[in-house]
Protein backbone atom coordinates (compact mmCIF):
# COMPACT_ATOMS: atom_id res chain seq x y z
CA UNK A 1 0.00 0.00 0.00
CA UNK A 2 2.55 2.45 1.13
CA UNK A 3 4.29 2.40 -2.04
CA UNK A 4 1.53 2.16 -3.95
CA UNK A 5 0.45 5.46 -2.23
CA UNK A 6 4.08 6.98 -2.42
CA UNK A 7 4.21 6.48 -5.90
CA UNK A 8 1.41 7.68 -7.22
CA UNK A 9 2.02 11.18 -4.92
CA UNK A 10 5.16 11.31 -6.45
CA UNK A 11 4.13 11.16 -10.20
CA UNK A 12 0.90 13.03 -9.29
CA UNK A 13 3.99 16.06 -7.92
CA UNK A 14 6.13 15.11 -10.74
CA UNK A 15 3.43 16.33 -13.24
CA UNK A 16 4.01 19.91 -11.23
CA UNK A 17 7.58 19.22 -11.22
CA UNK A 18 8.06 19.00 -15.22
CA UNK A 19 5.88 21.97 -15.97
CA UNK A 20 7.68 25.05 -16.93
CA UNK A 21 5.30 26.87 -15.97
CA UNK A 22 2.86 25.90 -13.06
CA UNK A 23 -0.32 27.08 -13.02
CA UNK A 24 -3.30 27.16 -11.26
CA UNK A 25 -4.32 24.35 -13.28
CA UNK A 26 -1.29 22.29 -12.72
CA UNK A 27 -1.58 23.01 -9.21
CA UNK A 28 -5.48 21.27 -8.91
CA UNK A 29 -4.75 18.64 -11.59
CA UNK A 30 -1.98 17.64 -8.94
CA UNK A 31 -3.92 17.91 -6.05
CA UNK A 32 -6.61 15.80 -7.67
CA UNK A 33 -3.92 13.14 -8.33
CA UNK A 34 -3.44 13.33 -4.69
CA UNK A 35 -6.54 12.99 -3.66
CA UNK A 36 -7.17 9.95 -5.82
CA UNK A 37 -3.96 8.12 -4.28
CA UNK A 38 -5.31 8.99 -0.70
CA UNK A 39 -8.72 7.71 -1.61
CA UNK A 40 -7.00 4.41 -2.86
CA UNK A 41 -4.93 3.69 0.39
CA UNK A 42 -8.63 3.92 2.17
CA UNK A 43 -8.96 7.93 3.49
CA UNK A 44 -12.52 8.63 3.88
CA UNK A 45 -13.78 10.62 0.92
CA UNK A 46 -14.50 13.44 2.93
CA UNK A 47 -11.12 13.90 4.96
CA UNK A 48 -9.30 13.82 1.37
CA UNK A 49 -11.35 16.09 -0.05
CA UNK A 50 -10.94 18.67 2.96
CA UNK A 51 -7.02 17.62 2.98
CA UNK A 52 -6.34 18.72 -0.70
CA UNK A 53 -8.17 22.04 -0.12
CA UNK A 54 -6.14 22.69 2.65
CA UNK A 55 -3.06 22.21 0.87
CA UNK A 56 -4.43 24.26 -2.24
CA UNK A 57 -4.56 27.05 0.65
CA UNK A 58 -1.35 26.76 1.77
CA UNK A 59 -0.14 26.36 -1.69
CA UNK A 60 -1.41 29.20 -2.86
CA UNK A 61 -0.74 31.19 0.10
CA UNK A 62 2.96 30.42 -0.03
CA UNK A 63 3.03 31.63 -3.93
CA UNK A 64 3.88 27.98 -5.03
CA UNK A 65 3.37 29.29 -8.49
CA UNK A 66 6.46 31.60 -8.28
CA UNK A 67 8.35 29.39 -6.34
CA UNK A 68 11.69 28.37 -7.61
CA UNK A 69 11.41 25.27 -6.76
CA UNK A 70 7.72 24.74 -6.79
CA UNK A 71 7.33 20.71 -7.01
CA UNK A 72 9.53 20.47 -3.81
CA UNK A 73 7.55 23.34 -2.44
CA UNK A 74 4.01 21.36 -2.67
CA UNK A 75 6.14 18.03 -1.26
CA UNK A 76 6.61 19.63 2.00
CA UNK A 77 3.63 21.05 1.93
CA UNK A 78 1.95 18.28 1.45
CA UNK A 79 3.89 16.24 3.58
CA UNK A 80 3.59 18.48 6.85
CA UNK A 81 -0.78 18.70 5.81
CA UNK A 82 -0.08 14.72 6.57
CA UNK A 83 2.03 14.74 9.48
CA UNK A 84 -0.57 17.27 10.86
CA UNK A 85 -3.78 15.25 10.15
CA UNK A 86 -1.90 12.45 11.80
CA UNK A 87 -1.55 14.36 15.14
CA UNK A 88 1.72 16.16 14.39
CA UNK A 89 3.84 15.23 17.46
CA UNK A 90 4.32 11.77 18.61
CA UNK A 91 2.27 11.21 22.55
CA UNK A 92 2.83 9.49 25.30
CA UNK A 93 1.14 7.31 27.37
CA UNK A 94 0.31 8.93 31.04
CA UNK A 95 2.53 6.54 33.37
CA UNK A 96 1.01 8.95 36.06
CA UNK A 97 -0.79 7.01 39.27
CA UNK A 98 0.48 4.11 41.86
CA UNK A 99 0.06 2.18 39.95
CA UNK A 100 -0.63 3.74 36.62
CA UNK A 101 -3.82 1.98 35.14
CA UNK A 102 -3.69 0.99 31.09
CA UNK A 103 -6.99 -0.47 29.75
CA UNK A 104 -7.33 -1.73 26.82
CA UNK A 105 -10.38 -2.32 24.57
CA UNK A 106 -11.11 -3.03 20.88
CA UNK A 107 -12.27 -5.78 18.98
CA UNK A 108 -11.68 -9.66 18.73
CA UNK A 109 -8.28 -10.29 16.82
CA UNK A 110 -7.59 -6.31 16.85
CA UNK A 111 -4.00 -8.07 18.37
CA UNK A 112 -5.16 -6.59 22.20
CA UNK A 113 -3.32 -8.99 23.64
CA UNK A 114 -0.79 -9.30 21.76
CA UNK A 115 0.12 -5.74 22.43
CA UNK A 116 -0.51 -5.73 26.18
CA UNK A 117 2.40 -8.23 26.20
CA UNK A 118 4.18 -5.31 24.00
CA UNK A 119 3.67 -2.75 25.68
CA UNK A 120 4.38 -4.40 29.25
CA UNK A 121 8.20 -5.50 27.50
CA UNK A 122 8.43 -2.01 26.55
CA UNK A 123 7.68 -0.40 29.79
CA UNK A 124 10.10 -3.27 31.37
CA UNK A 125 13.02 -2.50 28.88
CA UNK A 126 12.40 1.11 27.55
CA UNK A 127 11.55 2.61 30.80
CA UNK A 128 12.48 0.63 33.61
CA UNK A 129 8.75 -0.03 34.69
CA UNK A 130 7.31 -3.14 36.79
CA UNK A 131 4.30 -3.77 35.17
CA UNK A 132 1.62 -6.39 35.98
CA UNK A 133 -0.79 -8.37 33.53
CA UNK A 134 -4.16 -8.36 33.98
CA UNK A 135 -6.52 -11.16 31.77
CA UNK A 136 -10.27 -9.96 31.85
CA UNK A 137 -11.36 -12.10 29.34
CA UNK A 138 -13.94 -14.27 31.18
CA UNK A 139 -15.27 -15.67 27.85
CA UNK A 140 -12.66 -17.47 25.98
CA UNK A 141 -10.04 -19.13 28.83
CA UNK A 142 -7.63 -19.51 25.66
CA UNK A 143 -7.49 -15.89 26.02
CA UNK A 144 -6.43 -15.95 29.42
CA UNK A 145 -3.89 -18.90 28.41
CA UNK A 146 -2.06 -16.75 25.67
CA UNK A 147 -1.75 -14.12 27.91
CA UNK A 148 0.21 -16.07 30.08
CA UNK A 149 2.17 -17.27 26.96
CA UNK A 150 3.16 -13.48 26.45
CA UNK A 151 4.10 -12.89 30.10
CA UNK A 152 6.02 -15.84 30.48
CA UNK A 153 7.98 -15.05 27.27
CA UNK A 154 9.09 -11.48 28.44
CA UNK A 155 9.07 -12.44 32.38
CA UNK A 156 6.20 -10.10 33.91
CA UNK A 157 3.67 -11.60 36.09
CA UNK A 158 0.25 -12.00 34.80
CA UNK A 159 -2.68 -11.92 37.53
CA UNK A 160 -5.76 -13.98 36.61
CA UNK A 161 -8.77 -15.56 38.70
CA UNK A 162 -10.66 -18.51 35.97
CA UNK A 163 -12.85 -19.11 38.73
CA UNK A 164 -14.19 -15.35 38.36
CA UNK A 165 -16.72 -14.37 35.79
CA UNK A 166 -16.85 -10.58 36.50
CA UNK A 167 -14.51 -8.36 34.72
CA UNK A 168 -14.25 -5.77 37.08
CA UNK A 169 -13.83 -7.42 39.97
CA UNK A 170 -10.92 -9.40 38.49
CA UNK A 171 -9.93 -5.96 37.45
CA UNK A 172 -10.07 -4.71 40.26
CA UNK A 173 -8.44 -7.51 42.27
CA UNK A 174 -5.18 -7.17 39.58
CA UNK A 175 -4.99 -3.59 40.72
CA UNK A 176 -4.49 -4.58 44.68
CA UNK A 177 -2.79 -7.33 43.84
CA UNK A 178 -0.20 -5.22 41.70
CA UNK A 179 -0.15 -3.05 44.97
CA UNK A 180 1.05 -5.97 46.90
CA UNK A 181 3.68 -7.19 44.58
CA UNK A 182 4.96 -3.69 43.79
CA UNK A 183 4.12 -3.49 40.35
CA UNK A 184 3.56 0.04 39.21
CA UNK A 185 2.07 0.03 36.07
CA UNK A 186 -1.00 -2.54 35.41
CA UNK A 187 -2.26 -3.41 31.69
CA UNK A 188 -5.36 -4.94 32.20
CA UNK A 189 -6.41 -7.25 28.60
CA UNK A 190 -9.87 -7.09 27.99
CA UNK A 191 -12.37 -9.62 26.21
CA UNK A 192 -13.18 -8.25 22.15
CA UNK A 193 -16.21 -9.46 20.24
CA UNK A 194 -16.00 -10.01 16.71
CA UNK A 195 -17.86 -6.93 15.91
CA UNK A 196 -19.29 -3.76 17.93
CA UNK A 197 -22.02 -5.19 20.37
CA UNK A 198 -24.18 -4.22 23.50
CA UNK A 199 -22.81 -6.25 25.81
CA UNK A 200 -19.19 -5.88 24.94
CA UNK A 201 -19.94 -2.56 25.07
CA UNK A 202 -21.44 -2.30 27.86
CA UNK A 203 -19.02 -4.67 29.76
CA UNK A 204 -16.08 -2.55 28.83
CA UNK A 205 -17.72 0.95 29.96
CA UNK A 206 -18.66 -0.84 33.45
CA UNK A 207 -14.82 -1.46 33.80
CA UNK A 208 -13.61 2.02 33.03
CA UNK A 209 -16.29 3.50 35.24
CA UNK A 210 -14.87 1.58 38.32
CA UNK A 211 -11.38 1.39 37.76
CA UNK A 212 -10.91 5.14 36.36
CA UNK A 213 -7.52 3.82 34.39
CA UNK A 214 -4.83 6.99 33.88
CA UNK A 215 -5.12 5.59 29.82
CA UNK A 216 -7.46 4.02 28.02
CA UNK A 217 -6.20 2.44 24.75
CA UNK A 218 -7.81 1.68 21.61
CA UNK A 219 -6.68 -1.21 19.51
CA UNK A 220 -7.59 -1.64 15.77
CA UNK A 221 -5.71 -3.63 12.73
CA UNK A 222 -4.88 -1.36 10.36
CA UNK A 223 -5.78 -3.56 7.17
CA UNK A 224 -9.39 -2.97 8.31
CA UNK A 225 -9.48 0.54 6.29
CA UNK A 226 -12.89 1.75 6.66
CA UNK A 227 -14.62 -0.24 9.59
CA UNK A 228 -11.84 0.35 11.62
CA UNK A 229 -12.59 4.31 11.42
CA UNK A 230 -16.30 3.10 12.36
CA UNK A 231 -15.18 0.84 15.19
CA UNK A 232 -12.69 3.69 16.25
CA UNK A 233 -15.70 6.00 16.71
CA UNK A 234 -18.21 3.46 18.21
CA UNK A 235 -15.52 2.78 21.17
CA UNK A 236 -14.39 6.41 21.53
CA UNK A 237 -18.42 7.32 22.05
CA UNK A 238 -18.34 5.05 25.31
CA UNK A 239 -14.86 5.31 26.50
CA UNK A 240 -13.26 8.59 25.51
CA UNK A 241 -10.07 6.71 25.12
CA UNK A 242 -7.17 8.47 25.39
CA UNK A 243 -5.25 6.70 22.74
CA UNK A 244 -5.14 4.39 19.17
CA UNK A 245 -2.77 1.65 19.05
CA UNK A 246 -2.89 0.89 14.99
CA UNK A 247 -1.22 -3.13 14.84
CA UNK A 248 -0.58 -5.17 11.47
CA UNK A 249 1.16 -2.33 10.12
CA UNK A 250 3.80 -4.60 8.71
CA UNK A 251 1.39 -6.00 6.75
CA UNK A 252 -0.43 -4.80 3.54
CA UNK A 253 -2.10 -2.00 5.31
CA UNK A 254 -3.98 0.39 4.08
CA UNK A 255 -1.98 3.30 5.94
CA UNK A 256 -5.20 5.29 5.12
CA UNK A 257 -6.56 4.20 8.61
CA UNK A 258 -4.42 6.22 10.43
CA UNK A 259 -5.35 9.27 8.79
CA UNK A 260 -8.72 8.42 8.90
CA UNK A 261 -8.96 7.50 12.45
CA UNK A 262 -7.10 10.29 13.98
CA UNK A 263 -9.29 12.91 12.02
CA UNK A 264 -12.54 11.27 13.05
CA UNK A 265 -12.07 10.32 17.03
CA UNK A 266 -9.68 13.44 17.02
CA UNK A 267 -7.51 10.64 19.15
CA UNK A 268 -3.73 10.24 19.17
CA UNK A 269 -2.12 6.93 17.28
CA UNK A 270 0.26 6.49 19.98
CA UNK A 271 1.84 3.16 18.98
CA UNK A 272 2.38 1.01 15.78
CA UNK A 273 2.39 -3.21 15.86
CA UNK A 274 4.86 -4.21 12.81
CA UNK A 275 5.06 -7.59 13.59
CA UNK A 276 4.06 -10.52 15.65
CA UNK A 277 6.95 -10.79 17.92
CA UNK A 278 6.86 -8.67 21.28
CA UNK A 279 9.79 -6.22 20.29
CA UNK A 280 7.03 -5.44 17.00
CA UNK A 281 6.33 -2.55 18.47
CA UNK A 282 7.13 1.10 17.46
CA UNK A 283 6.01 4.78 19.31
CA UNK A 284 3.91 6.15 16.44
CA UNK A 285 5.60 9.41 15.28
CA UNK A 286 3.27 11.13 12.22
CA UNK A 287 5.82 13.17 10.15
CA UNK A 288 7.96 9.34 10.05
CA UNK A 289 4.58 8.07 8.74
CA UNK A 290 3.69 10.53 6.11
CA UNK A 291 7.82 10.40 5.23
CA UNK A 292 6.75 6.45 4.35
CA UNK A 293 3.30 7.13 2.82
CA UNK A 294 5.02 9.69 0.73
CA UNK A 295 8.24 7.35 -0.04
P1 LIG B 1 -6.94 -10.04 20.40
O1 LIG B 1 -8.04 -10.99 20.12
O2 LIG B 1 -7.36 -8.61 20.15
O3 LIG B 1 -6.33 -10.20 21.74
O4 LIG B 1 -5.81 -10.29 19.29
P2 LIG B 1 -4.45 -11.12 19.40
O5 LIG B 1 -3.46 -10.38 20.22
O6 LIG B 1 -4.75 -12.52 19.78
O7 LIG B 1 -3.96 -11.03 17.87
C1 LIG B 1 -4.66 -11.65 16.82
C2 LIG B 1 -3.64 -12.12 15.77
O8 LIG B 1 -2.97 -11.01 15.20
C3 LIG B 1 -2.57 -13.00 16.36
O9 LIG B 1 -2.31 -14.04 15.45
C4 LIG B 1 -1.36 -12.08 16.49
O10 LIG B 1 -0.14 -12.77 16.38
C5 LIG B 1 -1.57 -11.17 15.30
N1 LIG B 1 -0.97 -9.84 15.48
C6 LIG B 1 -1.12 -8.98 16.51
N2 LIG B 1 -0.44 -7.84 16.30
C7 LIG B 1 0.19 -7.97 15.09
C8 LIG B 1 1.05 -7.11 14.30
O11 LIG B 1 1.38 -5.97 14.64
N3 LIG B 1 1.47 -7.63 13.09
C9 LIG B 1 1.10 -8.88 12.68
N4 LIG B 1 1.54 -9.28 11.49
N5 LIG B 1 0.29 -9.69 13.39
C10 LIG B 1 -0.15 -9.25 14.58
Amino acid sequence: MFDNLSEKLDKALHVLKGHGQITEINVAETLKEVRRALLDADVNFKIAKSFTNTVKEKALGQNVLTNLQPGQLMVKIVKDELTQLMGGDAEEINLTGSPSVILMSGLQGSGKTTFSGKLANYLKNKKSKKPLLVACDVYRPAAIDQLHVVGEQIGVEVYSDRENKNPVSIAEAGIKHAKAVGANVVIIDTAGRLAVDEVMMDEIANIHKVIKPQETLFVVDSMTGQDAVNTAKAFNDILNFDGVILTKLDGDTRGGAAISIKSVVDKPIKFIGTGEKMEAIDVFYPSRMADRILG
